[in-house]
């Protein structure tokens, strides 16, 4: 058992609640949260907020390697399937996708990510080469893998949490009934896929089947989330709400190949949950805090209305549904991951509002206290 005590802010909400102990058992569960005064373990001075850990909602890790290779270029050049990426990746050993991994992870915890989800390439060797690296850093990784020559859908869900799809032209009517007999056996394997991310993918898929994407999507009900979604209209949207289909959005990774920054107002006004990802590494850093100051900008110039704590529930609270893990918030039974941010650091004494202030302001120095199911991370002595 850990206790950590401090002010924090609490549940689905984000609630602030001054002085609370935090209490986490041996199996890194959340077992109380007590207002009363209470021995702790960890106290955490009055200027410090504790929040739940960052989930990166979307992600391709292995990428790395190519940091910087791709900028200038169009996405189709950069991670087509005949793109850069591609016959980067087809040429790469073992050793350097490993290293890659590794930097990905080392990244994702300093920046304070608790858990993230990977859109695993190359089947069932993928998922391998991830596992390895991942058991040995204190982080939830999500991995949800891809059907190759090699390995039906069948073969890789049994061995990750489900499946992340290329897109819709990378499934046949034959898929689908194989997709959605998996789901039905088993609700909980997550199903994911890219849509809308360009005007490009969407003209071929009116060309290829005389629909968007997003439709094709709507239409099915085995999807648990889509990715992108930068171009999707209204309806489309209604569509996807009355599905339960919820929407990760990568605004960094979409704007960096000159995309469309994606309509997240729409998006909350229609009902539907929003996480943020970062996307390809090759494109961006996994770095939450650039990720939130740099869609919440975004939304500005773009003339849509989100704020700051809805910005912030998109990378912890909103994740942890979209992704059905009791994950994202600090609430009793959920994961013990969480964060202690100072808010008298310089970057943001003087605010005079928490959730603009970690959005907007705060950087990775800024947290004095990282827990991974109740493990110390890292932890800045308060005294
Ligand atoms: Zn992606």
């Amino acid at each position: 058992m850990v206790s950590i005590r401090g002010n924090a802010l609490l549940g689905s909400n984000l609630t602030f609640t001054e002085n609370v102990t935090i209490e986490v058992d041996d199996e890194g569960i959340i077992v109380d949260i007590s207002k009363g005064k209470k021995e702790a373990d960890y106290y955490l001075s009055s200027s410090c907020v504790i929040i739940p850990g960052f989930i990166n909602a979307h992600m391709h890790l292995g990428d790395a390697f190519l940091k910087d290779h791709t900028y200038g270029l169009s996405l189709e050049e950069a991670v087509g399937p005949d793109g850069v990426k591609h016959s980067k990746m087809k040429t790469s050993n073992p050793e350097e996708k490993s290293e890659s991994i590794r930097n990905s992870l080392e990244l994702l915890i300093q920046n304070g990510y608790t858990s993230f989800v990977d859109f695993r390439e190359e089947g069932i060797k993928g998922i391998n080469l991830l596992r390895n690296e991942l058991k040995k850093y204190p982080i939830c990784g999500i991995i949800l893998g891809r059907q190759t020559e090699e390995n039906t859908f069948e073969e890789v869900v049994k061995s990750c949490d489900g499946l992340g799809i290329r897109d819709v032209f990378a499934l046949n009517q034959e898929d689908y009934t194989t997709l959605s007999k998996l789901k039905t056996n088993d609700p909980s394997i997550l199903m994911g896929i890219h849509v809308s991310e360009s005007e490009e993918v969407i003209n071929e898929s009116v060309s290829k089947f005389d629909k968007r994407d997003i439709a094709i999507v709507a239409e099915n009900t085995i999807f648990d989330f889509v990715v992108h979604a930068n171009y999707s209209e209204e309806k489309e949207l209604k569509l996807l709400s009355q599905q339960n289909i919820n929407i990760v959005c990568c605004p960094v990774s979409s704007l960096y190949f000159g995309l469309k920054f994606p309509p997240l107002e729409l998006i909350y006004r229609n009902n539907i949950l929003f996480g943020l990802g970062t996307d390809n590494v090759l494109s961006c850093n996994p770095d939450p805090f650039r990720l939130m100051a740099f869609t919440l900008y975004s939304t500005r110039a773009n003339d849509q209305d989100i704020s700051p704590k809805e910005i912030l529930k998109a990378i912890t609270v909103n994740a942890g549904f979209i992704l059905k893990r009791k994950i994202g918030q600090l609430e009793i039974g959920f994961s013990g991951d969480l964060l202690a941010i100072d808010l008298e650091s310089f970057n943001m004494k003087f605010s005079r509002d928490v959730y603009t202030a970690i959005t907007l302001r705060a950087d990775p120095s800024d947290i004095c206290l990282q827990m991974y199911k109740g493990k110390v991370i890292k932890w800045k002595d308060q005294k």
